[in-house]
């Protein structure tokens, strides 16, 4: 077999079969390969006048296909398949290559799996892939940590296959070293549950605050999408809302169970932001209302609480609260995007990754599934000043989230008063309170910290540590 692919894609699933189309349609060769070998040869006999092909039945002979040094992309199922397969191949490479993983493993896993290839000379490229099947084939937003060696041998093929944002710049950078990639990837699917959960709530409360059916609504979501809402996710909302069941001839909205699944990258964020001390709470309040709604026994056993008698509001009154939430929807918006984007930096620190936040938000700009016009903004703010502490501090978001935060609150008494839960709204109205507050109850916990332990307290007008003796007995 002549070795004359310039890249090899592994596992043939829905990713892995549109990723390595999307290579062959972009002009370059591909190897194909499928542990069931049935899938390499189907992709080739589908869509074998797409491009070049290179059909492989054995390991051996994929990674023979392969031009040095060679790059192999792995679309395997996460977890111990991917450790399955370095296992198969890297007995089989040489020292330069590339093994690129795009499915969504956790960055721990990164780290090792770069740690221990990196002793056989070999580059592990853990890379984020967003944007579903649809993105892998058209474009997606691809997020390579790994070697910078390996991005200069890597980096314009995937520039070439990834999505291409307005302005026509590729939604691919080199993030950083080792799990990197997988970690920003993280990030972005913990930042793409906070905006679902902040999209229902505001359907929600339009639908039994102020009472719209669901086609009213999704031509509300339209209309903001017009503005400076407009994005990937917001656009598909107002098409969810406004399609009908056609067995039942009721809303789709109506007829699907309320219970939300998830697969584990929202989760991941959280748990990764409670270890390195950083408050994503719009994040997981996306998590947990997600957990709560698929509590069908509790939520059932719940069901007689006492809660608000709902007062209907009058056509020019729902009308204003429409336009009070899409405040409320931005605010918490920009509140969710500001913690997201400090879990990075804070990965970044501690990992010495030195990512770069605004090419971060650059390249999320398209493909991906939270692309959205709001994604230009973020980088010009870090463009403007690279280490900007937070986004918050940033004066356009500043100015902007101080003007909707009338209505914001307003929005939430209407929520509160009317027993309609907005988890995501408040959370993201108590951060920012909290860093607005000049004084924080955290005085008060220091104290009975140091009461019930003895763990000491800083004071405001000397430096050290101090403990009072609390009580005779204490
Ligand atoms: P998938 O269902 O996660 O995985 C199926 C593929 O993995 C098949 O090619 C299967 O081979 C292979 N596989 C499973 N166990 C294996 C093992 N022990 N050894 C070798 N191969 C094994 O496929 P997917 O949905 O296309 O996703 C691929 C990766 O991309 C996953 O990591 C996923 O998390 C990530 N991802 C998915 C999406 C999405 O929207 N679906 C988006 C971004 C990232 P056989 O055909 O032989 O069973």
């Amino acid at each position: 077999m002549s070795s004359s692919a310039q890249i090899g894609v592994t596992g043939l699933a829905v990713m892995g079969r549109n990723l390595a189309r999307n290579f062959a349609r972009n002009g370059f060769t591909v190897a194909v390969h499928n542990r069931t070998a049935a899938k390499a040869r189907a992709l080739v006999d589908e869509f074998g006048d797409e491009g070049e092909f290179v059909y492989t039945e054995t390991a051996k002979d994929f990674v023979a296909a392969l031009e040095r040094p060679r790059r192999l992309v792995v679309m395997v199922k996460a977890g111990e398949p991917t450790d399955a397969v370095i296992k198969e191949f890297a007995p089989l490479l040489e020292p330069g290559d590339m093994i690129v993983d795009g499915g969504n493993a956790h960055f721990a896993d990164t780290r090792r799996r770069e740690r221990e290839l990196r002793e056989l000379g070999i580059h592990f490229v853990g890379t984020g892939v967003s944007g579903g099947e649809e993105g892998a084939l058209n474009g997606p937003s691809i997020m390579p940590g790994g070697s910078a060696e390996s991005y200069a041998a890597l980096g314009p093929m995937l520039e070439k296959i990834s999505a291409k944002a307005a302005d026509g710049s590729p939604c691919t950078a080199h993030i950083g070293p080792d799990g990197a990639g997988h970690f920003v990837k993280m990030v972005h699917n913990g930042i793409e549950y906070a905006d679902m959960q902040l999209i229902a709530e505001a359907y929600q409360l339009l639908r039994e605050v102020a009472g719209y059916s669901p086609a009213e609504i999704a031509d509300i979501f339209r209309t903001w999408n017009r503005g400076r809402l407009d994005s990937y996710l917001i656009e598909i909302t107002a098409e969810v809302l406004a399609h009908v069941d056609a067995a039942t001839g009721k809303p789709f909205v109506d007829v699907v169970a309320d219970r939300a699944e998830q697969k584990g990258t929202g989760r991941w964020t959280v748990q990764i932001a409670l270890d390195l001390g950083v408050p994503v709470s719009g994040i997981a309040e996306a998590v947990f209302a997600r957990s709560v709604s698929g509590h069908t026994e509790l939520r059932a056993a719940s069901r007689d609480l006492a809660g608000p008698v709902a007062e209907p509001l009058s056509k020019e009154a729902a009308a204003a609260f429409a336009d009070r939430v899409e405040q409320a929807l931005y605010a918490s918006k920009i509140v969710s995007y500001t913690q997201g984007f400090h879990e990075i930096a804070a990965g970044s620190a501690e990992y010495g990754w030195d990512i770069d936040l605004g090419a971060v938000a650059s390249i999320w700009r398209g493909g991906c599934i939270i692309r959205a016009a709001f994604l230009d903004r973020i980088r010009a703010a870090y463009d403007a000043r690279a280490d900007l502490p937070s986004l918050l501090a940033d004066e356009g978001f500043a100015r902007e989230i101080g003007a909707a935060q009338d209505d914001w609150r307003a929005v939430l008494v209407a929520a509160t008063q009317q027993g309609v839960p907005a988890p995501g709204f408040a959370a993201a109205l108590a951060y920012y309170d909290a860093l607005r507050a000049e004084r924080l109850p955290a005085a008060l916990t220091q104290g009975q910290r140091d009461y019930f332990g003895a763990h000491t307290y800083r004071r405001t007008d000397r430096e050290g540590s101090f403990h009072t003796l609390w009580g005779g007995d204490r």
